[in-house]
């Protein structure tokens, strides 16, 4: 049976986001004398990782930018089913822990449980909370403001979901969506935040309503 792989860097987040520890992990492995010379970007050894695997027949990698289909044809010269060294399969496992320590909701941003009848955010309040775990909670916030609006009349955050469960039966990654969106509320906005965002909604005469 074919085994096509889609979405192989979890939309990217294994490429673009992964926490500043599991880069190092990658960046010293790379740099050590054992690794053989392809590139190491964490999208490498991600593709890499699925290559290495006997029973993956294709993978199905969105590339950007021709940099980027160069780099992964390249790739496949040197990366093929059991080619990883016990050395570099040991900083897969680094990595994952580093990885799952810090993705505390495992959402890919597919966006398959969109549209919300309450046009709450569901991936960007998700990708937030996560940022605030990998990049600090400042972060977090500033992403939680910006992708829900939070500062509007009318806005997309945790506060608008009804609990109808209607995004949870499309979520590919089975997350617990109404129960997760609770935790995004308490994490990104705990009693100093809810009352620098009433005063400014105060302030710019906004009065808070659920979608
Ligand atoms: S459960 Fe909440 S977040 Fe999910 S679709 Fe319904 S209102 Fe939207
Ligand atoms: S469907 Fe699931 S994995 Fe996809 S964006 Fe929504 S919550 Fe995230």
């Amino acid at each position: 049976m074919p085994v096509i792989i889609m979405e192989p860097l979890l939309g990217g987040k294994l490429a673009n986001s992964l926490p500043p520890e599991a880069q190092e992990i990658f960046r010293l492995g790379t740099s050590s004398p054992d690794h053989r010379k392809w590139s190491g970007s964490p999208a490498a050894w991600g593709l890499c990782w699925l290559w290495n695997q006997s029973e993956v027949t294709v993978v199905l990698s969105g590339m950007t930018d021709p940099a980027q289909v160069a780099e992964n044809a390249a790739l496949t010269d040197v990366c093929s089913a059991g080619s990883l060294t016990g050395e570099e399969l040991a900083l897969y496992s680094k990595v994952k822990d580093v990885f799952n320590r810090a993705n505390k909701i495992n959402c890919t941003g597919c966006a398959y449980c969109l549209p919300c009848p309450q046009g709450v955010n569901i991936p960007g309040c998700f990708s937030a909370y996560n940022t605030s775990y990998i990049m600090g909670w400042r972060s977090g916030l500033q992403l939680y403001i910006n992708g829900t609006g939070i500062t509007a009349a009318k806005s997309s955050d945790p506060a608008a979901c009804i609990s109808c469960g209607k995004c949870e039966k499309h979520c590919p990654q089975n997350i617990p969506i109404i129960e997760s969106l609770k935790k995004v509320k308490i994490r990104m906005e705990p009693l100093p935040v809810r009352i620098a965002l009433k005063t400014v909604r105060a302030f710019l005469g906004r009065h808070k309503k659920s979608c």
